[in-house]
């Protein structure tokens, strides 16, 4: 038992590839949403001050436009004021 968990462990390792588990960042305050999400995928996303990773459908399109589609989860980017912070940064 615990050789197969060193064995997934370092297959996860060696292909980077271990989800982790990501709350939904939407703007829903009942949302307790959680998603896979590759490691890859979520330094990007939070690499970007505008960026966040949201279940399908819970984006809002008047604040938010998506940017990545990965069937199970959406990387959306804030549009308007939190854009425009984001721009004067950079
Ligand atoms: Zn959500």
């Amino acid at each position: 038992m615990n050789e197969r968990i060193v064995e997934r462990t370092q297959e996860f390792r060696a292909n980077g590839a271990a989800p982790l588990d990501v709350m939904c960042e939407c703007s829903l305050e009942a949302c307790e949403d959680m998603l896979d999400v590759p490691p890859s995928i979520y330094e990007q996303t939070r690499a970007s001050a505008t960026r966040f990773i949201v279940t399908p459908g819970h984006q809002i399109p008047e604040a938010e436009v998506v940017v990545e589609d990965h069937d199970t989860f959406l990387v959306v980017s804030k549009i308007g004021t939190g854009a425009d912070v984001a721009r004067e940064r950079a």
